[in-house]
């Protein structure tokens, strides 16, 4: 089996996106939103069966998780309450998805965070998406504000008690920021990749997974930079007095292959250890073009995984096993026919 640990619903029917305009436009002229629209099955069921289903079934991808489009969580627009009703809104989207199509999607959650309060409603929202709509993992930005980074550090000992729901509930975290506010840095080219980069280093600086040993995060885009330069941050990690990154940040911490050309995978493959690599493509996400070098398109990544120097083991663990050991509520969740309307069945 094949599974991308890395999707995002970019492919949302109008509707829910012209409420989440309206609803900003609400709260700036200090108005409530509009009711939230109705949203017929079949928008959902035509905007995957014709984008994310069609291509996962075109490179043999059996299984996404799947979670809101990153860039458009926008903590740091509106204020908390207008970050918990439209996290809302997108989790229940996401849910959708998943009872749809049974078997095809895993859900992630986004969390309702915001500049004023970065983990505000986290852990609640994090309880429900798990214990109610079945989802397995969450998308935890590092930065809220959209490219200040004023909130504190992901060590930080105020992003505790979401750090204590994730252990409970055996659930992982993908650090991953929202849309660029500043527009010197491009959203998915620079921002992205710099806030992966800068995610890694906060954790070889700390000494984080001391206090939460069975806290997992995947940092994505095939971790910034961090594979590149990582005699960088082995030599930052001694001169820290830091233990070494394979002590320290590799016991849990997990990069996927969302790396769009072959020598960045053999980098990936080559550096980081076949374990801590989990098989992900962001597709429909950031890169949606064909590269005329190879005639297939940028984020097809199945392809630069099958072409690596990994031997058959190894790339079964990238394609599949490891992402079970990162997210072990998936194998429950692809076992149930129908986890979402179950779910809202029994809670009446
Ligand atoms: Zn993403």
């Amino acid at each position: 089996m094949i599974i991308d640990c890395h999707g995002h619903f970019t492919t949302v029917p109008p509707a829910h996106k012209q409420w989440r305009e309206a609803q900003l436009v609400a709260w700036e002229a200090g108005l409530e939103p509009p009711p939230y629209p109705h949203i017929a099955d079949a928008d959902i069921t035509g905007a995957i069966t014709q984008g994310q289903l069609a291509m996962m079934d075109e490179r043999g991808i059996d299984v996404t998780i799947f979670s809101p489009q990153a860039s458009a969580m926008g903590h740091h627009r509106g204020d908390a309450v207008v970050s918990r009703e439209w996290t809302r809104r997108c989790n229940d989207l996401i849910a959708r998805v998943i009872g749809l199509f049974p078997g095809r999607f895993a859900g992630v959650c986004q969390l309702p965070q915001s500049v004023a309060d970065p983990i505000g409603g986290c852990v609640e929202e994090l309880r429900r998406c798990v214990s109610e709509l079945g989802f397995i993992g969450a998308n935890l930005n590092p930065d809220p504000s959209g490219g200040d980074w004023n909130a504190p550090p992901l060590t930080d000992r105020s992003w505790y008690p979401l750090y204590d729901a994730l252990v409970e509930l055996d659930v992982p975290a993908m650090i991953h920021v929202s849309g660029s506010s500043n527009p010197h840095v491009h959203t998915t080219g620079a921002y992205y990749i710099a806030a992966d980069t800068i995610a890694f280093m906060q954790l070889v600086q700390s000494r984080l997974f001391a206090d939460f040993p069975k806290l997992r995060f995947v940092i994505p885009h095939g971790g910034g930079a961090a594979p590149y330069h990582w005699g960088r941050y082995r030599g930052l990690a001694a001169m820290l007095d830091q233990p070494p990154l394979d002590a320290n940040v590799l016991t849990n911490v997990f990069f996927d292959t969302c790396v769009y050309h072959q020598p960045g995978i053999d980098l990936l493959c080559e550096v980081i250890p076949s374990q801590n690599i989990l098989f992900g493509s962001e597709m429909i996400g950031a890169v949606r073009g064909v590269d005329s070098r190879s005639g297939h398109h940028f984020d097809d990544t199945r392809r630069y995984v099958e072409a690596t120097s990994l031997d058959d083991r190894a790339k079964r663990a990238v394609f599949e096993q490891n992402i079970y050991r990162v997210y072990p509520r998936l194998g429950a969740v692809l076992h149930r026919s129908d986890p979402y309307r179950r779910t809202t069945r029994a809670a009446g």
